[in-house]
Parts: structure tokens; C-alpha cells; sequence
């Protein structure tokens, strides 16, 4: 999708595009494309391929929940931003923790933050099943995309919600009884599940949105050996 494709489908998504962020994604999508010579962020740096994959798939969170509303946002297994930065860049009251298990991304993070003059970032190298077990109950949206599976997602995402807040899984669920036994074990529940496709590839969408009941018993999220070995 070139840039005035973008501007449309972003439309319909009840989000005008000003300059200044057209500015900001071009930069990203220059830096991205950079960077990926030297470090492996991602398969795709084509830029039109970028601006839909990347930057509108990861907008497509508005679908699910008000965002001009939120306060706090964690993006787990961010890799190269997905979809965090691109949130920040549209609703820039958003206080972002982006967090990754791998240096090398949050060290490119570190630098499409200074250049894009983004405010209000924190960067965490770490994995998500230990920055969980000492930042409990902080967040108001937890957002991951191609992660984990869905039961694993939960176990490391709910611990970092407040309760009543919202973990939004950019990803389809196995079948219907995929991750029952997490979302009881960890008092939540699905709240809304969304299909689309992508427009121009038509490719399929799903968004799961998770609400927090209660709050999470201190035994969760476990180490990661524990939670490959018996996922909930
Ligand atoms: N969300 C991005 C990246 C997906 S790839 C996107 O959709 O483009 C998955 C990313 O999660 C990788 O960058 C990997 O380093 C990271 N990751 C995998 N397991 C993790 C864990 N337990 N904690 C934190 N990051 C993890």
C-alpha cells in the first residue's frame, strides 16, 4: 500500500493522518530497512509492504479498543516495535513500555525513539515471564503480535494488567477451547474476538481482547522452563 493507500484505509479506521506522522513512519520504514543489513528485525522492509504489514496492521488495534483513552501501554515481544511504536506515533499520550528478550531489537528500538523524538518510552530487555513477576499489576492494555501461543500469551501478559485492564492478542485463537484453562487460572476472560482481513492481500485477522477480573495469584507468571515444560 503506497502512502496515500495508507492515508485511506487509516481513515476508515477513524484516524487522520497529519503530515508530521507521515514524516515519522518514513523515517521509521528508512531506519528499519537500514538497520535489518545488519540485524535481523524483520522479513519485510519493502517499503509498501512495510506501511501495510507493518504500520496499518499494527493501527488495526483501534478495531478492539479506544486508544485515545489509555494510559499505559505494554508491548510484549515488540521485535522492531510491532505494534507499540506505531501506537505511540498515532496516540502520543500513550505511556509505552516496549519490552524484548533480544538486545540487538531493544538497542534499534533505542535509536528510532531519539530519531522519531518520541516522549514517555521505556525500553526493557528482558523476557516477558520475568519482567512480569516484579512489574505486577501496572498496566492498563497489554499488546502482543506473533509471540507465543495463546495460553503462554496470557500467562505472561495478565500478571503485568491492572485489574479491569485489557491484553489485546494480535493473533487467532487454535480452536475454542484454546487457553480456557489459562483464562480461568488467571481470573480473565475473553472479551471480544474480531475477524478481518488485511485490504489489497486479503489476508486473514484476528484480535482477541482479554479482560482482567481479578488480580493475578503471585505464583504466575512461572519461569519460562515451567511454562514450556505445562502450559496452562
Ligand atoms: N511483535 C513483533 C515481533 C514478533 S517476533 C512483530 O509482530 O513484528 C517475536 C519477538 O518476541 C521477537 O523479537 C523475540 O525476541 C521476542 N520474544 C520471544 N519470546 C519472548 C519472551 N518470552 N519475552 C520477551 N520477548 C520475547
Amino acid at each position: 500500500m503506497n502512502i496515500e493507500e495508507f492515508k485511506e484505509e487509516v481513515l476508515k479506521l477513524g484516524i487522520s493522518v497529519t503530515d508530521d506522522e507521515i514524516i515519522k513512519l518514513e523515517k521509521y520504514a528508512d531506519l528499519l530497512k537500514e538497520w535489518n543489513e545488519k540485524i535481523n528485525l524483520t522479513a519485510i522492509t519493502e517499503k509498501n509492504e512495510v506501511f501495510l504489514k507493518h504500520f496499518y496492521d499494527s493501527l488495526t488495534l483501534v478495531k478492539i479498543t479506544n486508544l485515545s483513552k489509555i494510559d499505559s501501554l505494554c508491548d510484549l515481544g515488540t521485535g522492531a516495535g510491532f505494534p507499540g511504536i506505531v501506537l505511540k506515533i498515532f496516540f502520543p499520550q500513550l505511556k509505552l513500555t516496549l519490552v524484548d528478550a533480544l538486545n540487538k531489537r531493544i538497542k534499534f528500538l533505542d535509536i528510532i525513539v531519539k530519531e522519531l523524538g518520541l516522549k514517555d518510552v521505556t525500553l526493557v530487555h528482558a523476557r516477558a515471564e520475568e519482567y512480569g513477576r516484579d512489574h505486577r499489576e501496572c498496566f492498563d492494555v497489554v499488546t502482543a503480535r506473533a509471540l507465543s501461543s495463546f495460553p503462554v500469551l496470557l500467562e505472561y501478559g495478565i500478571p503485568l494488567l491492572k485489574v479491569n485492564g485489557h491484553l489485546i492478542a494480535m493473533r487467532g485463537l487454535d480452536d475454542s477451547s484454546d487457553g480456557i484453562n489459562a483464562l480461568k487460572v488467571l481470573n480473565s476472560k475473553i472479551n471480544k474476538i474480531l475477524e478481518f482481513k488485511l485490504p489489497f492481500e486479503e489476508s486473514n485477522r484476528t484480535l482477541v481482547d482479554v479482560i482482567k477480573l481479578e488480580k493475578t495469584n503471585s505464583k504466575y507468571p512461572r519461569r519460562y522452563a515451567e511454562i514450556k515444560k505445562k502450559p496452562l
